[in-house]
Protein backbone atom coordinates (compact mmCIF):
# COMPACT_ATOMS: atom_id res chain seq x y z
CA UNK A 1 0.00 0.00 0.00
CA UNK A 2 1.39 3.59 -0.92
CA UNK A 3 1.72 6.28 1.38
CA UNK A 4 -0.22 9.44 0.15
CA UNK A 5 0.58 13.02 0.84
CA UNK A 6 -2.04 15.87 0.02
CA UNK A 7 -0.50 19.23 -0.92
CA UNK A 8 -3.27 22.35 -0.60
CA UNK A 9 -3.22 26.13 -0.99
CA UNK A 10 -4.17 28.77 0.58
CA UNK A 11 -4.20 32.17 1.15
CA UNK A 12 -3.48 33.15 -2.63
CA UNK A 13 -2.83 31.23 -5.91
CA UNK A 14 0.42 31.39 -7.96
CA UNK A 15 2.17 30.19 -4.43
CA UNK A 16 4.63 27.36 -6.55
CA UNK A 17 2.39 24.55 -5.66
CA UNK A 18 3.56 23.00 -7.94
CA UNK A 19 6.96 23.54 -7.43
CA UNK A 20 6.69 22.53 -3.84
CA UNK A 21 5.10 19.41 -4.55
CA UNK A 22 7.69 18.88 -6.99
CA UNK A 23 10.33 19.30 -4.79
CA UNK A 24 8.67 17.57 -1.90
CA UNK A 25 8.86 14.07 -4.25
CA UNK A 26 12.51 15.59 -5.10
CA UNK A 27 13.62 14.79 -1.49
CA UNK A 28 12.03 11.72 -0.65
CA UNK A 29 13.39 10.06 -3.98
CA UNK A 30 16.78 11.54 -1.77
CA UNK A 31 15.49 8.96 0.65
CA UNK A 32 15.10 6.34 -1.67
CA UNK A 33 11.63 6.05 -2.69
CA UNK A 34 9.89 5.92 -5.38
CA UNK A 35 6.86 8.41 -5.95
CA UNK A 36 4.44 9.61 -8.02
CA UNK A 37 2.87 13.01 -8.54
CA UNK A 38 -1.02 13.73 -9.25
CA UNK A 39 -2.17 16.95 -10.19
CA UNK A 40 -6.06 17.83 -9.29
CA UNK A 41 -7.37 20.40 -11.47
CA UNK A 42 -10.71 21.79 -10.26
CA UNK A 43 -11.99 23.64 -13.76
CA UNK A 44 -14.87 21.62 -15.77
CA UNK A 45 -12.68 21.26 -19.28
CA UNK A 46 -11.75 18.00 -20.00
CA UNK A 47 -8.21 18.77 -19.84
CA UNK A 48 -6.05 22.49 -20.55
CA UNK A 49 -6.26 21.33 -24.45
CA UNK A 50 -8.36 23.59 -25.76
CA UNK A 51 -8.05 26.37 -23.09
CA UNK A 52 -6.06 29.54 -24.31
CA UNK A 53 -2.47 30.03 -22.94
CA UNK A 54 -3.33 33.35 -21.54
CA UNK A 55 -5.89 31.16 -19.31
CA UNK A 56 -4.14 28.45 -18.18
CA UNK A 57 -0.35 28.62 -19.54
CA UNK A 58 1.44 26.07 -21.37
CA UNK A 59 0.00 23.01 -22.07
CA UNK A 60 2.28 20.26 -21.16
CA UNK A 61 1.87 17.53 -23.29
CA UNK A 62 3.01 13.67 -21.75
CA UNK A 63 4.35 10.67 -23.64
CA UNK A 64 1.25 9.03 -24.40
CA UNK A 65 -0.32 11.75 -25.49
CA UNK A 66 -2.14 13.54 -23.13
CA UNK A 67 -2.65 17.02 -23.03
CA UNK A 68 -1.91 18.13 -19.41
CA UNK A 69 -1.72 20.67 -16.65
CA UNK A 70 1.80 22.68 -16.27
CA UNK A 71 2.59 21.37 -13.14
CA UNK A 72 3.12 18.06 -14.74
CA UNK A 73 6.20 19.71 -16.44
CA UNK A 74 7.60 20.37 -12.84
CA UNK A 75 7.11 17.06 -11.89
CA UNK A 76 9.26 15.86 -14.70
CA UNK A 77 11.87 18.43 -14.05
CA UNK A 78 12.47 17.52 -10.49
CA UNK A 79 11.29 13.36 -10.45
CA UNK A 80 11.09 10.42 -11.95
CA UNK A 81 7.34 10.05 -11.42
CA UNK A 82 6.02 8.36 -14.05
CA UNK A 83 3.65 10.64 -16.21
CA UNK A 84 0.70 9.97 -18.23
CA UNK A 85 -2.96 10.59 -18.46
CA UNK A 86 -3.17 9.41 -14.98
CA UNK A 87 -1.60 12.12 -13.64
CA UNK A 88 -4.18 15.07 -14.29
CA UNK A 89 -7.24 14.46 -13.21
CA UNK A 90 -9.96 17.71 -14.15
CA UNK A 91 -13.48 17.96 -12.49
CA UNK A 92 -14.55 18.04 -16.41
CA UNK A 93 -12.79 14.03 -16.40
CA UNK A 94 -14.22 13.25 -13.19
CA UNK A 95 -18.12 14.43 -14.58
CA UNK A 96 -17.49 12.91 -18.10
CA UNK A 97 -16.49 9.39 -16.21
CA UNK A 98 -19.59 9.87 -13.86
CA UNK A 99 -22.67 10.73 -16.47
CA UNK A 100 -21.01 8.32 -18.59
CA UNK A 101 -21.83 5.91 -16.15
CA UNK A 102 -24.80 7.37 -15.33
CA UNK A 103 -26.02 6.94 -19.20
CA UNK A 104 -25.16 3.31 -19.14
CA UNK A 105 -27.52 2.63 -16.34
CA UNK A 106 -24.26 1.51 -13.97
CA UNK A 107 -25.92 3.33 -11.22
CA UNK A 108 -28.77 1.42 -10.76
CA UNK A 109 -31.84 3.30 -10.26
CA UNK A 110 -29.81 5.59 -7.81
CA UNK A 111 -30.31 9.64 -7.65
CA UNK A 112 -26.26 10.71 -8.80
CA UNK A 113 -24.44 13.09 -6.28
CA UNK A 114 -21.70 15.05 -5.49
CA UNK A 115 -21.15 13.08 -2.86
CA UNK A 116 -21.06 10.06 -3.20
CA UNK A 117 -20.95 9.36 -6.37
CA UNK A 118 -18.46 11.97 -7.65
CA UNK A 119 -15.83 11.82 -4.42
CA UNK A 120 -15.82 8.07 -5.30
CA UNK A 121 -15.23 8.53 -8.60
CA UNK A 122 -12.19 10.94 -6.92
CA UNK A 123 -10.77 8.66 -5.24
CA UNK A 124 -10.56 5.80 -8.04
CA UNK A 125 -9.31 8.79 -9.74
CA UNK A 126 -6.72 9.36 -7.46
CA UNK A 127 -6.13 4.98 -6.29
CA UNK A 128 -5.64 4.67 -10.25
CA UNK A 129 -1.50 6.12 -10.14
CA UNK A 130 -1.28 3.95 -6.85
CA UNK A 131 -2.16 0.94 -8.53
CA UNK A 132 -0.78 1.60 -12.21
CA UNK A 133 2.45 2.90 -11.14
CA UNK A 134 3.06 0.91 -7.86
CA UNK A 135 5.26 3.46 -5.93
CA UNK A 136 6.08 4.16 -2.83
CA UNK A 137 4.85 7.62 -2.11
CA UNK A 138 1.56 8.81 -4.01
CA UNK A 139 1.67 13.09 -4.05
CA UNK A 140 -1.50 14.68 -4.50
CA UNK A 141 -1.71 18.74 -5.36
CA UNK A 142 -4.96 20.03 -5.17
CA UNK A 143 -5.36 22.71 -7.80
CA UNK A 144 -6.87 26.36 -6.30
CA UNK A 145 -6.98 27.65 -3.41
CA UNK A 146 -8.76 26.52 -0.19
CA UNK A 147 -12.26 28.58 0.03
CA UNK A 148 -13.02 28.46 -3.62
CA UNK A 149 -16.18 26.52 -4.47
CA UNK A 150 -14.59 24.44 -7.58
CA UNK A 151 -12.09 22.26 -5.41
CA UNK A 152 -14.82 21.11 -2.73
CA UNK A 153 -15.47 17.89 -3.78
CA UNK A 154 -11.90 17.03 -4.69
CA UNK A 155 -11.10 18.30 -0.78
CA UNK A 156 -13.99 16.36 0.38
CA UNK A 157 -12.13 13.18 -1.38
CA UNK A 158 -9.48 13.56 0.26
CA UNK A 159 -10.53 13.94 3.47
CA UNK A 160 -12.95 10.83 2.72
CA UNK A 161 -9.33 9.22 2.04
CA UNK A 162 -7.65 10.18 4.79
CA UNK A 163 -10.63 8.73 7.06
CA UNK A 164 -10.60 5.21 5.23
CA UNK A 165 -6.76 4.67 5.84
CA UNK A 166 -4.61 4.62 9.15
CA UNK A 167 -2.96 7.87 10.58
CA UNK A 168 -0.01 6.93 9.27
CA UNK A 169 -0.99 6.72 5.82
CA UNK A 170 -1.73 9.65 4.71
CA UNK A 171 -0.73 13.68 5.73
CA UNK A 172 -1.89 17.32 4.21
CA UNK A 173 0.86 19.78 4.13
CA UNK A 174 -0.79 22.99 3.52
CA UNK A 175 0.97 25.93 1.48
CA UNK A 176 -0.07 29.40 2.57
CA UNK A 177 1.33 32.74 2.16
CA UNK A 178 2.37 35.21 5.24
CA UNK A 179 2.56 38.58 3.81
CA UNK A 180 5.00 41.14 4.83
CA UNK A 181 2.83 44.62 6.28
CA UNK A 182 5.33 47.38 5.97
CA UNK A 183 3.50 49.32 7.92
CA UNK A 184 3.21 47.16 11.26
CA UNK A 185 7.01 46.07 10.31
CA UNK A 186 6.02 42.35 10.69
CA UNK A 187 5.26 39.02 9.11
CA UNK A 188 0.84 38.70 9.23
CA UNK A 189 0.03 35.38 10.38
CA UNK A 190 -3.67 35.83 10.16
CA UNK A 191 -4.54 34.80 6.68
CA UNK A 192 -2.71 31.75 6.97
CA UNK A 193 -5.12 31.18 10.54
CA UNK A 194 -8.14 31.49 8.25
CA UNK A 195 -7.44 29.51 5.52
CA UNK A 196 -6.18 26.41 8.04
CA UNK A 197 -9.70 27.50 9.65
CA UNK A 198 -11.60 26.90 6.55
CA UNK A 199 -9.86 23.75 6.03
CA UNK A 200 -10.62 22.46 9.00
CA UNK A 201 -14.44 23.19 8.82
CA UNK A 202 -14.41 20.66 5.83
CA UNK A 203 -12.83 18.35 8.24
CA UNK A 204 -9.08 18.34 7.26
CA UNK A 205 -6.22 18.87 9.67
CA UNK A 206 -3.28 19.59 7.98
CA UNK A 207 0.07 18.03 9.38
CA UNK A 208 2.29 20.03 8.08
CA UNK A 209 2.35 23.64 7.05
CA UNK A 210 4.54 25.30 4.96
CA UNK A 211 4.63 29.33 4.83
CA UNK A 212 5.98 31.38 1.87
CA UNK A 213 7.88 34.18 3.06
CA UNK A 214 10.68 36.38 2.08
CA UNK A 215 12.04 36.80 5.01
CA UNK A 216 12.85 34.87 8.22
CA UNK A 217 10.74 32.96 10.18
CA UNK A 218 10.62 34.10 13.75
CA UNK A 219 10.41 32.44 16.33
CA UNK A 220 7.74 33.81 17.73
CA UNK A 221 5.21 33.88 13.96
CA UNK A 222 6.10 30.15 14.22
CA UNK A 223 4.67 29.46 17.49
CA UNK A 224 1.63 31.51 16.79
CA UNK A 225 0.98 29.82 13.74
CA UNK A 226 1.51 26.35 15.22
CA UNK A 227 -1.27 27.28 18.42
CA UNK A 228 -4.22 29.06 16.33
CA UNK A 229 -3.43 26.09 13.40
CA UNK A 230 -3.24 23.33 15.57
CA UNK A 231 -0.44 21.51 14.15
CA UNK A 232 2.93 20.96 16.12
CA UNK A 233 5.57 24.12 15.94
CA UNK A 234 8.43 21.90 14.25
CA UNK A 235 5.94 21.29 11.92
CA UNK A 236 5.81 24.87 10.62
CA UNK A 237 7.79 24.66 7.83
CA UNK A 238 9.66 28.59 6.39
CA UNK A 239 9.53 28.52 2.20
CA UNK A 240 11.41 31.33 1.77
CA UNK A 241 11.90 33.10 -1.59
CA UNK A 242 15.18 32.00 -3.24
CA UNK A 243 17.10 32.68 -6.17
CA UNK A 244 16.80 29.71 -8.22
CA UNK A 245 14.00 27.42 -8.18
CA UNK A 246 16.18 24.39 -8.33
CA UNK A 247 17.20 25.31 -5.25
CA UNK A 248 14.32 24.40 -3.34
CA UNK A 249 14.66 20.75 -2.92
CA UNK A 250 17.82 21.73 -0.80
CA UNK A 251 16.37 24.25 1.32
CA UNK A 252 13.46 21.69 1.94
CA UNK A 253 16.19 19.50 2.78
CA UNK A 254 17.76 21.63 4.97
CA UNK A 255 14.61 22.27 7.02
CA UNK A 256 14.55 18.20 7.53
CA UNK A 257 11.10 18.56 5.89
CA UNK A 258 12.06 14.93 4.62
CA UNK A 259 12.83 13.80 8.04
CA UNK A 260 9.35 15.45 9.25
CA UNK A 261 7.27 13.48 6.40
CA UNK A 262 8.85 10.17 7.19
CA UNK A 263 7.94 10.68 10.62
CA UNK A 264 4.78 11.45 10.17
CA UNK A 265 3.97 8.52 7.34
CA UNK A 266 5.99 5.68 9.56
CA UNK A 267 8.46 5.38 6.94
CA UNK A 268 11.72 3.58 7.19
CA UNK A 269 15.14 5.62 6.78
CA UNK A 270 17.10 4.59 3.88
CA UNK A 271 19.62 6.68 2.19
CA UNK A 272 20.27 10.16 2.49
CA UNK A 273 22.31 11.84 0.17
CA UNK A 274 21.04 14.61 -1.76
CA UNK A 275 22.28 13.98 -5.31
CA UNK A 276 25.81 15.59 -6.55
CA UNK A 277 25.23 15.98 -9.62
CA UNK A 278 22.04 18.28 -8.21
CA UNK A 279 23.72 20.01 -6.00
CA UNK A 280 26.36 20.95 -8.34
CA UNK A 281 23.73 22.46 -10.94
CA UNK A 282 22.26 24.85 -8.53
CA UNK A 283 25.65 25.49 -7.87
CA UNK A 284 26.45 26.56 -10.91
CA UNK A 285 23.54 28.21 -12.02
CA UNK A 286 23.88 30.54 -9.03
CA UNK A 287 28.07 31.13 -9.99
CA UNK A 288 27.32 31.85 -13.60
CA UNK A 289 27.36 35.79 -13.93
CA UNK A 290 27.73 36.27 -17.96
CA UNK A 291 24.67 36.52 -19.22
CA UNK A 292 23.24 35.42 -22.76
CA UNK A 293 20.33 37.12 -23.97
CA UNK A 294 17.93 34.52 -26.13
CA UNK A 295 14.85 36.30 -27.85
CA UNK A 296 11.23 33.92 -27.52
CA UNK A 297 9.26 35.24 -30.46
CA UNK A 298 5.79 34.27 -29.40
CA UNK A 299 2.02 35.96 -29.17
CA UNK A 300 1.84 34.66 -25.70
CA UNK A 301 4.97 36.63 -24.19
CA UNK A 302 3.02 38.72 -21.38
CA UNK A 303 1.38 35.82 -19.53
CA UNK A 304 5.13 34.16 -17.90
CA UNK A 305 3.99 30.85 -17.84
CA UNK A 306 2.55 30.43 -21.44
CA UNK A 307 6.10 28.84 -22.58
CA UNK A 308 6.49 27.44 -19.16
CA UNK A 309 9.15 24.29 -20.36
CA UNK A 310 10.79 26.34 -23.65
CA UNK A 311 12.05 28.77 -20.41
CA UNK A 312 13.07 26.04 -18.53
CA UNK A 313 14.69 23.92 -21.45
CA UNK A 314 17.00 27.12 -22.05
CA UNK A 315 17.70 28.23 -18.41
CA UNK A 316 19.08 24.43 -18.23
CA UNK A 317 20.70 24.52 -21.54
CA UNK A 318 22.65 27.82 -20.37
CA UNK A 319 23.58 26.18 -17.18
CA UNK A 320 25.19 23.23 -19.35
CA UNK A 321 27.58 25.94 -21.00
CA UNK A 322 28.37 28.09 -17.77
CA UNK A 323 25.99 31.04 -18.64
CA UNK A 324 23.50 32.38 -17.30
CA UNK A 325 20.22 33.17 -19.22
CA UNK A 326 18.38 36.20 -19.98
CA UNK A 327 15.32 35.43 -21.84
CA UNK A 328 14.18 38.17 -23.73
CA UNK A 329 10.11 37.55 -24.96
CA UNK A 330 9.75 39.73 -28.30
CA UNK A 331 5.60 40.09 -29.21
CA UNK A 332 4.94 38.60 -32.70
CA UNK A 333 2.31 41.32 -32.93
CA UNK A 334 4.65 43.80 -32.64
CA UNK A 335 7.15 42.54 -35.02
CA UNK A 336 4.46 42.42 -37.60
CA UNK A 337 4.34 46.09 -37.05
CA UNK A 338 7.67 46.99 -37.68
CA UNK A 339 9.39 47.49 -41.18
CA UNK A 340 13.27 46.09 -41.38
CA UNK A 341 14.89 48.22 -39.23
CA UNK A 342 12.51 47.70 -36.50
CA UNK A 343 12.77 44.19 -36.66
CA UNK A 344 16.86 44.70 -36.81
CA UNK A 345 16.63 46.94 -33.83
CA UNK A 346 14.63 44.21 -31.81
CA UNK A 347 16.37 41.25 -32.76
CA UNK A 348 20.03 42.60 -32.87
CA UNK A 349 20.18 42.49 -28.86
CA UNK A 350 19.72 39.00 -29.00
CA UNK A 351 22.32 36.41 -29.41
CA UNK A 352 19.85 33.33 -30.31
CA UNK A 353 16.23 33.11 -31.55
CA UNK A 354 13.85 30.94 -30.77
CA UNK A 355 10.20 30.49 -31.78
CA UNK A 356 7.96 28.13 -30.22
CA UNK A 357 4.61 26.02 -30.87
CA UNK A 358 1.17 28.38 -31.21
CA UNK A 359 -1.85 27.92 -33.05
CA UNK A 360 -3.86 30.36 -35.59
CA UNK A 361 -2.82 33.10 -37.64
CA UNK A 362 -2.16 36.14 -35.28
CA UNK A 363 1.34 37.66 -35.03
CA UNK A 364 2.28 34.84 -37.86
CA UNK A 365 4.00 37.80 -40.14
CA UNK A 366 5.97 39.09 -37.49
CA UNK A 367 7.48 35.44 -36.83
CA UNK A 368 8.88 35.21 -40.32
CA UNK A 369 10.12 38.59 -40.30
CA UNK A 370 11.89 36.51 -37.45
CA UNK A 371 13.24 33.69 -38.82
CA UNK A 372 14.01 35.71 -42.41
CA UNK A 373 16.39 37.76 -40.02
CA UNK A 374 17.73 34.89 -38.28
CA UNK A 375 18.61 33.17 -41.34
CA UNK A 376 19.95 35.83 -43.55
CA UNK A 377 22.17 37.48 -40.39
CA UNK A 378 23.26 33.87 -39.66
CA UNK A 379 21.98 34.57 -36.29
CA UNK A 380 21.05 30.94 -34.13
CA UNK A 381 17.78 29.70 -34.90
CA UNK A 382 15.83 27.38 -33.27
CA UNK A 383 11.92 26.35 -33.94
CA UNK A 384 9.47 24.59 -32.49
CA UNK A 385 6.44 23.15 -33.63
CA UNK A 386 4.82 26.42 -35.02
CA UNK A 387 8.18 27.76 -35.19
CA UNK A 388 9.33 24.73 -37.69
CA UNK A 389 6.45 25.35 -39.29
CA UNK A 390 7.01 29.45 -40.26
CA UNK A 391 10.75 28.56 -40.80
CA UNK A 392 9.66 26.03 -43.53
CA UNK A 393 7.15 28.87 -44.84
CA UNK A 394 9.83 31.60 -44.91
CA UNK A 395 12.03 29.22 -46.71
CA UNK A 396 9.47 28.84 -49.25
CA UNK A 397 8.87 32.32 -50.39
CA UNK A 398 12.10 33.58 -50.02
CA UNK A 399 14.82 31.14 -50.52
CA UNK A 400 12.56 28.42 -52.96
CA UNK A 401 11.17 31.25 -54.76
CA UNK A 402 7.57 29.81 -53.68
CA UNK A 403 5.31 32.70 -53.71
CA UNK A 404 2.81 33.25 -51.62
CA UNK A 405 3.59 29.68 -49.73
CA UNK A 406 1.89 29.00 -46.85
CA UNK A 407 0.70 26.64 -44.22
CA UNK A 408 -2.86 25.53 -44.95
CA UNK A 409 -3.85 27.16 -41.36
CA UNK A 410 -3.88 30.41 -42.38
CA UNK A 411 -4.21 30.34 -45.54
CA UNK A 412 -6.22 27.50 -47.29
CA UNK A 413 -6.22 28.32 -50.29
CA UNK A 414 -2.74 29.04 -51.04
CA UNK A 415 -0.78 27.58 -54.33
CA UNK A 416 2.46 26.73 -52.24
CA UNK A 417 0.69 24.56 -49.41
CA UNK A 418 4.68 23.93 -47.83
CA UNK A 419 2.76 22.87 -44.25
CA UNK A 420 -0.51 21.35 -44.44
CA UNK A 421 -3.06 18.74 -43.03
CA UNK A 422 -1.72 15.14 -44.87
CA UNK A 423 -4.33 12.58 -46.87
CA UNK A 424 -5.97 10.75 -44.33
CA UNK A 425 -5.82 13.46 -41.89
CA UNK A 426 -9.46 15.34 -41.04
CA UNK A 427 -9.74 19.22 -41.22
CA UNK A 428 -13.17 19.13 -39.32
CA UNK A 429 -14.62 17.78 -36.31
CA UNK A 430 -13.84 18.17 -32.46
CA UNK A 431 -11.22 20.73 -31.43
CA UNK A 432 -10.29 18.71 -28.06
CA UNK A 433 -7.84 15.83 -28.01
CA UNK A 434 -7.81 15.36 -31.80
CA UNK A 435 -4.03 16.37 -32.95
CA UNK A 436 -1.03 14.24 -33.56
CA UNK A 437 -0.21 13.86 -29.98
CA UNK A 438 2.33 11.89 -27.31
CA UNK A 439 5.61 10.03 -28.65
CA UNK A 440 6.79 9.28 -32.08
CA UNK A 441 10.26 8.50 -33.21
CA UNK A 442 12.59 10.31 -35.37
CA UNK A 443 15.52 8.77 -37.18
CA UNK A 444 18.38 11.21 -37.59
CA UNK A 445 20.25 11.89 -40.86
CA UNK A 446 23.94 10.71 -40.39
CA UNK A 447 26.18 14.08 -40.02
CA UNK A 448 23.27 16.47 -39.54
CA UNK A 449 23.39 19.05 -36.67
CA UNK A 450 20.76 17.28 -35.02
CA UNK A 451 22.63 14.30 -35.03
CA UNK A 452 25.69 15.29 -33.79
CA UNK A 453 23.90 16.70 -31.53
CA UNK A 454 21.76 14.24 -29.80
CA UNK A 455 24.79 11.99 -30.30
CA UNK A 456 22.81 8.75 -31.17
CA UNK A 457 20.38 7.72 -34.51
CA UNK A 458 17.29 7.28 -33.37
CA UNK A 459 14.49 9.31 -31.12
CA UNK A 460 11.32 9.73 -29.38
CA UNK A 461 10.02 13.36 -28.85
CA UNK A 462 6.33 14.50 -28.00
CA UNK A 463 4.06 15.93 -30.31
CA UNK A 464 0.92 18.75 -30.16
CA UNK A 465 0.05 19.36 -33.83
CA UNK A 466 -1.88 19.02 -36.32
CA UNK A 467 -0.51 20.35 -39.96
CA UNK A 468 2.57 18.21 -41.54
CA UNK A 469 5.55 19.49 -43.78
CA UNK A 470 4.15 18.53 -47.24
CA UNK A 471 6.26 16.06 -48.62
CA UNK A 472 5.90 16.83 -51.96
CA UNK A 473 8.07 20.15 -51.38
CA UNK A 474 11.35 17.78 -50.16
CA UNK A 475 13.32 17.97 -53.42
CA UNK A 476 13.25 21.40 -53.64
CA UNK A 477 14.02 21.90 -50.06
CA UNK A 478 16.54 20.13 -50.38
CA UNK A 479 18.26 21.82 -53.60
CA UNK A 480 17.91 25.06 -51.92
CA UNK A 481 20.02 24.20 -48.65
CA UNK A 482 17.09 23.41 -45.91
CA UNK A 483 17.55 19.39 -45.55
CA UNK A 484 15.34 17.17 -43.28
CA UNK A 485 17.28 15.60 -41.18
CA UNK A 486 14.86 13.80 -38.99
CA UNK A 487 12.34 11.51 -40.33
CA UNK A 488 9.36 9.67 -38.78
CA UNK A 489 10.00 5.77 -40.06
CA UNK A 490 6.03 5.23 -40.50
CA UNK A 491 4.34 8.29 -41.68
CA UNK A 492 7.39 9.24 -43.53
CA UNK A 493 7.05 12.45 -41.55
CA UNK A 494 9.42 15.51 -41.55
CA UNK A 495 10.59 16.02 -38.24
CA UNK A 496 13.31 17.98 -38.00
CA UNK A 497 14.56 20.50 -41.00
CA UNK A 498 18.15 22.23 -40.98
CA UNK A 499 19.53 24.95 -43.48
CA UNK A 500 22.85 23.16 -44.00
CA UNK A 501 24.86 26.96 -45.08
CA UNK A 502 24.61 28.71 -41.39
CA UNK A 503 25.91 28.25 -37.73
CA UNK A 504 22.59 26.53 -36.50
CA UNK A 505 19.48 26.68 -38.18
CA UNK A 506 17.29 23.89 -36.59
CA UNK A 507 13.75 23.28 -36.89
CA UNK A 508 11.51 20.60 -35.11
CA UNK A 509 8.06 19.52 -35.57
CA UNK A 510 8.08 18.33 -31.94
CA UNK A 511 8.24 19.56 -28.39
CA UNK A 512 11.58 18.91 -27.35
CA UNK A 513 10.91 20.85 -24.06
CA UNK A 514 9.04 18.82 -22.43
CA UNK A 515 12.02 16.68 -22.24
CA UNK A 516 14.55 18.70 -20.16
CA UNK A 517 15.80 18.37 -16.63
CA UNK A 518 18.04 20.54 -15.18
CA UNK A 519 20.80 17.78 -14.47
CA UNK A 520 19.70 16.31 -18.21
CA UNK A 521 19.47 19.37 -20.44
CA UNK A 522 17.85 18.75 -23.23
CA UNK A 523 20.56 18.34 -26.44
CA UNK A 524 19.06 20.47 -29.36
CA UNK A 525 18.80 23.55 -26.46
CA UNK A 526 22.20 23.01 -25.42
CA UNK A 527 23.86 22.91 -28.60
CA UNK A 528 21.49 26.16 -29.63
CA UNK A 529 22.98 27.81 -26.52
CA UNK A 530 26.33 26.88 -27.37
CA UNK A 531 26.28 28.34 -30.51
CA UNK A 532 24.46 31.30 -29.87
CA UNK A 533 27.61 31.68 -27.40
CA UNK A 534 30.14 31.09 -29.75
CA UNK A 535 28.55 34.17 -31.91
CA UNK A 536 28.43 36.52 -28.24
CA UNK A 537 31.79 35.75 -28.16
CA UNK A 538 32.91 36.67 -31.90
CA UNK A 539 30.47 39.89 -31.83
CA UNK A 540 32.28 40.90 -28.81
N1 LIG B 1 -0.67 25.20 -35.21
C1 LIG B 1 0.30 24.24 -35.67
C2 LIG B 1 -0.33 22.88 -35.91
O1 LIG B 1 -1.39 22.59 -35.39
C3 LIG B 1 1.45 24.14 -34.69
C4 LIG B 1 1.08 23.58 -33.36
C5 LIG B 1 2.12 23.80 -32.28
O2 LIG B 1 2.99 24.64 -32.45
N2 LIG B 1 2.00 23.12 -31.18
O3 LIG B 1 0.22 22.09 -36.63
Amino acid sequence: MAKYIYITGGVVSSLGKGIASASIGKILEWRGYSVALVKCDPYINVDPGTMNPYQHGEVYVTDDGAETDLDLGHYYRYTRSPLSKINNITTGKVYQNVIDKERRGDFLGDTVQVIPHITNEIKKLIRLAEKTYKVDIVLVEIGGTVGDIESLPFLEAIRQMKNESDQASTINVHLTLLPFIKSAGELKTKPTQHSVGKLREIGLQPEILMVRTDRPLEKSSRSKIALFCNVREECVVEARDVENVYEIPLKFRESRLDEMIMRHLKLKKKSSAADRKWTRVVEIAKANKNKIKIGIVGKYIKLQDAYKSVDEALKHAAIANNLDMELVKIDSDKLEKADKAGVEKVLSSVSGILIPGGFGPRGIEGKMAAVRYARENRVPYFGICLGMQVAVVEFARNVCGLEGADSTEFRPETHHPVISLLPGQSSDGKKGGTMRLGLYRCDLKKGSRAAKSYGVEKVSERHRHRFEFNPGYKKVFEKKGMILSGINPKGKLAEIVEIKDHPWFVAVQFHPEFKSRPDEPHPLFRDFIASAAHRLKNVM
